[in-house]
């Protein structure tokens, strides 16, 4: 058995550091001038419902008079471009922040929208990886947050909200991306958020040292599918908007490379075996050329070896 794995350090999402090389890493020291070209896109699903991007995990935005609702906040630097999006379709801050889940690239922003007045609302992992000083018991990544970063509100399994009048559904699924992962549902615009268990037209990184594993990836795709209708508009954590059809050929492609690692694992074979196999060569001209890391998060999901 492979000792549990007990890592620190700021973690993000596999899309931003294949963007941005060693510099997603450690981006404390350059990350204002790598920040400085960033333009924060907004992309209109309804009138008062938005998906922004820029850089790191695409953001969903609900406006109204009851204040603006935002789903992840990229990275620090880039919260004045982010607060300028939302000023350019709502008179009204940002009241709350749903972090889909903790990794940097979804929660940087969280200290400077949570001084200026923010509710951050998360499942209660993310607290708990966001604040190891008081969690001990963290097993796998984690790192220290200040406290004007971390959520004030938790959730378990899941959570509604009331909101400039439109009804919110935030639903957590087991271990999928991490062990904190939020899916968001505003039903009467049949639109999704799915944070990072869905990455749109490429192989997914499912972190497995933070409590991740596959079949909780497959799960969340069966979740928003079991729900979905022709017209559903899904905002991946990386990726453009994505169908109903781009999330079926996710699950699809998530189901198929499952299926043969685990095979390859119950005959034995060892991690790094299963990764010369190549069991996604016949995917990668669609999924990307860079399947290993993903095949070792399939392989190690399936064997319990994070466990
Ligand atoms: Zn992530």
């Amino acid at each position: 058995m492979t000792p549990p794995r007990h890592r620190s350090g700021r973690v993000v999402c596999a899309a931003f550091v294949a963007a941005a090389g060693t510099a997603a890493i450690a981006p404390a020291a350059g990350a204002q001038q790598d920040m400085a070209d960033v333009v924060i896109e907004t992309i209109e699903l309804e009138s008062d419902l938005f998906m922004l991007m820029g850089r790191g995990g695409n953001m969903g935005l609900s406006v109204g008079d009851d204040g603006a609702f935002l789903i992840d906040d990229q990275f620090a630097p880039l919260t004045e471009k982010i607060q300028a999006a939302v000023a350019e379709v709502s008179d009204h801050p940002v009241r709350w922040v749903l972090n889909t889940h903790w990794h940097g690239d979804h929660t940087g922003g969280n200290e400077n929208l949570g001084k200026a007045g923010a509710m951050i609302v998360a499942h209660e992992n993310v607290y708990r990886r966001m604040n190891p000083a008081e969690f001990a018991d963290v097993v796998g990544r984690s790192e220290q947050a200040p406290r004007a970063a971390l959520p004030v509100v938790t959730f378990e399994d899941g959570v509604r909200f009331h909101w400039n009048g439109r009804h919110i559904g935030v639903t957590h699924i087991g271990t999928a991306h991490t062990d904190g992962d939020a899916i968001v549902h505003f039903p009467a615009a049949d639109v999704f958020h799915m944070g990072d268990t869905f990455f749109r037209d490429r192989y997914p990184f499912i972190d497995v040292d933070s409590g991740g594993g596959v079949d909780g990836v497959i799960a969340a795709a069966d979740f928003v599918l079991a729900q979905a209708t022709d017209a559903t508009r899904i905002i991946p954590g990386h990726g453009d908007l994505a169908t109903v059809a781009d999330l079926r050929a996710y699950r699809d492609m998530l189901a198929t490379v499952r299926e043969r690692v685990a095979g390859m694992a119950a005959d034995g074979r060892s991690e790094d075996e299963v990764v010369a196999a190549g069991p996604t060569s016949d995917l990668d001209a669609v999924w990307g050329e860079n399947s290993e890391r993903f095949v070792r998060a399939v392989y190690i999901s399936v064997t319990g070896e994070n466990q």
